[in-house]
């Protein structure tokens, strides 16, 4: 596929001064000053029940900024309806007027709505300015533009006729023969615009459930999406309760897909619920998920000591540790440790955490209470554990924002839950391997956790990098040789994993939108 013709959206550098400064800091204004009422969406219709909600800034949690509804079975059930008497027509618009709309939305995002989508992720989701055009800017125009890209290329493939004067073959297309639900998450604005809209594009009708804590962001997509021409029908804007959403979903016969971001146990438990639920189903519903990992940095001594500092302290700790990405844990050599202690100490002083309305800060604060009592509650194990200890940070805050500093833990034990368990917070581990033992530490860094979504090693020695590659093929989704686990580009570095980390779809790759057809091979005899 030639893709000469696209490229990454460019990330802004909001410097004070600068014309997108000054129109994000008129839209950080707006949203901050107002509580915007967000309906659920089915249809043409707003629906409001009495499950009232409320959005807060994670930094400043007294302070709203949306209200929200959750739909009830009763409303899924009618959205489920809406979409499978909307599939048929939705499936008939050319898909040359799909991908247009999706173009024409990116190209919107990218001008008149991006401080929209910035302004509601940053104060809803506690994102710096860096994280958020990272995201809702960047990675979600890429979304759609390479998706539609992919679509077009992927879907001018014909099989052969090798006379086609006796024999014609063709591959049609179909969207799925159902409806399709998707369930994103709140730490990635453009994952939920990438879950709800692809399989939208290619022709199927959707219920989005967008997480409780990116309501506000991922209402501005959906708004975005209507303006250019997405019929209400075709995807459905429901915040719901998670089980009700997932029961209710599962139940009816033609349930075709779940696009599904989140954890794990959440995920097995949709598995579990359609399992129970096949004798049901015309078909069998296609499950595809990405949950979280416990991505490792893995450093030889002969790597290069700024690198591993640089690239560790970003992969930890933007976004507080919660990218999915996030390196978690990391494997250093005694011969290196002083050095990279020294500067990892030096670099986690250096953070600045806060408001993330200050454009100075790093950090702004996890996302809500319940990931706050989690993660503290590893920082607690990592202060009262004898094989642990806390070199810098640990102090957790919730007074104002739910407040977690960037902290960096010493285990001797490197089966510690610390570096097995995913955190999904601003926590690295750090062991400290005798330098003889650098082949075991591959092992070590391959088997310790269910996961395999993300890791990283760093090396100068050419012959330990290939031996490494092979021996950890199966460690992560994608893999980082001298660079850091996260950051991973659509189209440059498709993203997702294996094992527990999910079913490795690979979320801007050529392969993602394809996913969502249903294909009918057609033999015609001339
Ligand atoms: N694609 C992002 C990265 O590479 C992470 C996405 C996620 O958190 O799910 O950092």
């Amino acid at each position: 596929i030639k893709d000469f013709q696209v490229e990454n959206e460019p990330v802004f550098g909001y410097m004070p001064g600068s014309p997108e400064r000054a129109e994000l800091e008129a839209a950080l204004k707006k949203y901050q000053s107002q509580v915007e009422d967000v309906p659920i969406m089915i249809g043409d219709k707003e629906y409001r029940t009495n499950e009232v909600k409320h959005q807060v800034m994670p930094h400043d949690h007294s302070h709203k900024i949306a209200k929200f509804y959750w739909a009830n079975s009763e409303l899924i059930q009618k959205a489920i309806d809406t979409a499978m008497a909307a599939r048929a027509g939705w499936e008939r618009v050319p898909l040359a007027e799909k991908f247009d709309m999706w173009l024409k939305a990116a190209d919107l995002m990218a001008t008149k709505y991006r401080q929209d989508l910035n302004a509601t992720t940053m104060l809803g989701q506690s994102k710096t300015v860096i994280q958020a055009e990272i995201d809702s800017a960047a990675e979600l125009i890429d979304f759609l533009r390479f998706n539609a890209l992919y679509g077009k290329e992927g879907t001018k493939w014909q099989p052969r006729s090798p006379d086609p004067n006796v024999t014609v073959n063709k591959l049609r297309l179909r969207g799925l023969e159902g409806f399709v639900a998707a369930v994103s998450p709140f730490n990635f604005t453009a994952i939920g615009g990438n879950l709800a809209y692809t399989p939208a594009m290619i022709g199927n009708a959707v219920l989005w459930k967008p997480s409780d804590t990116a309501v506000l962001s991922n209402f501005t997509i959906y708004k975005i999406m209507r303006e250019v021409g997405v019929p209400g029908e075709v995807v459905s804007f429901l915040p719901a309760d998670g089980p009700v959403f997932g029961d209710t979903i599962t139940k009816p016969p033609h349930l075709a897909a779940i696009n599904f971001t989140g954890s794990v146990p959440t995920f097995q438990r949709l598995w579990t619920q359609v399992g129970q639920n096949l004798p049901n189903y015309i078909g069998f519903p296609r499950l595809v998920g990405e949950c979280g990992g416990k991505n490792y940095h893995l450093v030889h001594p002969s790597a290069d000591v700024t690198s591993v500092v640089n690239g560790t302290v970003r992969s930890a700790f933007e976004y507080c540790g919660q990218k999915c990405s996030a390196c978690s844990r990391a494997y250093i050599p005694e011969s290196l440790w002083p050095e990279v202690k020294a500067g990892l100490l030096a670099a986690q002083k250096e953070l600045k955490v806060g408001n993330v309305q200050e454009f100075d800060s790093f950090m702004g604060a996890v996302i809500d209470d319940k990931a706050f009592k989690r993660i503290s509650g590893y920082v607690d194990h990592a202060k009262s554990s004898p094989n642990l200890s806390i070199l810098a940070g640990g102090k957790c805050d919730d007074s104002v924002g739910y407040f977690v500093e960037p902290t960096i833990v010493q285990t001797t034990d490197p089966t510690d839950r610390i570096m097995s368990e995913e955190i999904f917070g601003p926590v690295l581990s750090i062991f400290v391997y005798p330098d003889a033992q650098v082949d075991e530490m591959l092992t070590v860094a391959n088997k310790s956790t269910p996961f395999a979504l993300t890791g990283a090693i760093f090396a100068q020695d050419e012959a330990w990098l290939v031996k490494a590659t092979e021996a950890l093929k199966d460690s992560a989704g994608n893999f980082y040789i001298n660079d850091k686990s996260t950051g991973s580009v659509v189209a440059q570095q498709p993203f997702g994993g294996a094992r527990m980390s999910g079913t490795n779809d690979k979320a801007g790759g050529l392969q993602y939108a394809l996913k969502w057809t249903s294909p009918q091979a057609v033999k015609q005899t001339m």
